[in-house]
């Protein structure tokens, strides 16, 4: 007997067969029941979900000798014919290679006869979207006044191509992708039947692969078959579809997480040699931080992630070391380099570069945290509100420390009165938070920010980070937050710490300078401000004409 492929073999041939699309076989059943059948169906939904075969038995459920019925029996001539595609009423026309206006009129011509043997003609068009505009028009006649002997049932992955008109006269249900417990559990049970040992990871790979289509599942799990025989380890797998060694997956991240750039370029280097393919690595790295913001963020990630559970213990643990702002930027950063690499003819080297601006990336502070430790700040100004004898910063915070990141300017005073919103950057720091996360996981990392005269001036320790907010993406983001903050046109000026104007004064210290400074140190504010933070003093600057 010729061999049958594993998606034709396990087709569902009733309603109760049906994975994962409850809501519409429910629906159907209940309509061939009250026999409140429509003329026009459109099943909408992505590929291999189950809708022609849903097409397929809803037609035997119409046709049976013993129907209609939402339970055919699939064993009179009428039903078997429909399931080997023979029967001479139903016909299943693939809207791709059928699109013209010819095929249409002639299959208006067909209709109007009546059914042979059945008691309706049933025309099952699949990708319907695919018809022309002339072929369209002509289908919508028949559809306006249809024969009540036919029954049409479109199938299309792409439902916004199909004319309005159409759409209306259509009873139109939208089938889901499967979720992978569904996909797993079907497999399973065929690889059991069929006699088949799977490994673990096999199983995992196929349904990943799959994104929710039943059939692509099926279909890879043949070609692992094919190729592996009976038994198919991890190995084959790797074989077969070049996969990625998840182990490196996990190092990389533990590299990017250290800013470890010589160990990531290593790691490039052993996928390299070991023959993977570059792109694949990089799909997995990408899937594999996005399991880590999710780990992170869902209580229940359970079904969102398809992970073994020695692989998501090993996330959580990498989780904890950093903020999820943080593995946020990461992934926003890959993500762009995504493209990058798809259209790059060396790999390689594009990865590298990557990696390279992913490892220079410092991590995020959330901004609550920022805030939390200014308003203390803020709260011990009030209550000691003695005048300070400086301007701008009186302190300045050791490296590492969580305000080092971020460091804002105190509003000039002589700054011009405008309309709109005062220029505080913290604010807009606040603004942008609510808005844009990664905008502002961007901004956070800046050396200054500053709102002075109409202009926002952000100045970052790295070019790769001022390069990624010139990218005209964020850019563009940045330019309509701020509009929209200050109510006002605001200039702004992105700079890399190379360029910026230098910011400390050089200036030979007068004696009378010396005692301000010395009075500034011993100051109870400074000193309380110091203890909060846990800082030291790095710069003090007097104000001209500032009398202590
Ligand atoms: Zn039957």
């Amino acid at each position: 007997m010729a061999y049958l492929v594993l998606a034709r073999k396990w087709r569902p041939q009733s309603f109760s067969e049906v994975m994962g699309q409850s809501h519409v076989v429910q629906a159907l059943q209940n309509a061939v029941r009250q026999g409140r059948v429509a003329h026009a169906y459109l099943f909408a939904g992505a590929r291999g979900v189950g809708k022609t075969s849903v097409a397929r038995i809803l037609a035997k459920a119409l046709e049976c000798e013993s129907g209609p019925t939402e339970t055919p029996c699939n064993q009179c001539p009428i039903c078997r014919e429909i399931t080997n595609g023979s029967s001479v009423d139903i016909y299943e026309i693939d809207g791709a290679s059928n699109r013209g206006i010819d095929e249409i009129r002639e299959l208006r011509e067909n209709a109007k006869y009546l059914p042979a043997k059945c008691r309706y003609k049933i025309y099952i068009i699949d990708e319907v979207h695919m018809l022309t505009e002339p072929a369209f028009n002509a289908l919508l006649k028949t559809l306006e006044e249809p024969p009540a002997h036919v029954i049409f049932i479109f199938a299309t992955t792409e439902p916004h191509k199909i004319p309005i008109t159409i759409l209306s006269r259509c009873q139109r249900y939208d089938f889901k992708r499967l979720p992978a417990s569904v996909i797993t559990g079907h497999l399973k049970a065929i690889i059991d039947q069929e006699g088949i040992k799977l490994s673990a990871g096999g199983l995992r790979f196929i349904v990943r692969e799959a994104e929710g289509s039943m059939r692509d599942a099926l279909s890879l799990l043949d070609r692992i078959i094919s190729y592996g025989g009976d038994e198919v380890g991890d190995e084959e797998i790797a074989a077969v579809f070049g996969l990625v060694d998840q182990r490196l997956v996990i190092e990389m991240i533990v590299a990017i997480f250290e800013h470890n750039l010589e160990r990531s370029i290593d790691l490039i280097y052993q996928v390299y040699t070991q023959g993977q393919d570059l792109k694949r690595f990089y799909a997995d790295l990408v899937e594999a931080l996005r399991n880590l913001v999710i780990i992170k963020t869902c209580r229940k990630p359970g079904p969102l992630i398809n992970i073994a559970d020695d692989e998501k213990e090993e996330l959580d643990r990498l989780g904890q070391a950093k903020s999820t702002e943080t593995i946020y930027l990461y992934l926003q950063l890959l993500l762009q380099g995504w493209e990058e690499l798809r259209r790059s003819s060396q790999p390689r080297l594009t990865l590298e570069m990557i990696l390279m601006r992913a490892s220079l990336l410092q991590d995020v502070v959330p901004v609550e945290k920022i805030l939390e430790k200014i308003s203390i700040l803020a709260s011990a100004i009030k209550e000691n509100e003695s005048p300070l004898p400086v301007r701008g910063q009186p302190t300045a915070y050791p490296p590492g420390s969580d305000l080092d990141s971020c460091r804002y300017e105190e509003k000039d005073p002589e700054a011009p009165f405008v309309s709109g919103r005062p220029e505080d950057p913290e604010g807009f720091l606040g603004f942008v938070k609510s808005k844009s996360l990664p905008l502002v996981s961007i901004l956070q990392q800046c050396q200054r920010l500053t709102v002075k005269n109409d202009a926002l001036a952000i100045v970052f320790a790295d070019h790769s980070l001022s390069d990624l907010l010139k990218d005209s993406f964020y850019n563009a983001r940045l330019r309509e937050l701020c509009r929209e903050y200050y109510q006002r046109d605001i200039r702004i000026d992105i700079l890399s710490e190379s360029v910026a104007a230098p910011g400390r004064e050089t200036a030979e210290e007068t004696g009378r300078e010396r005692t301000a400074r010395e009075e500034i140190v011993k100051h109870p504010l400074v000193q309380e401000a110091l203890s909060i933070l846990g800082g030291h003093i790095e710069e003090i600057k007097i104000e001209k004409g500032a009398d202590r």
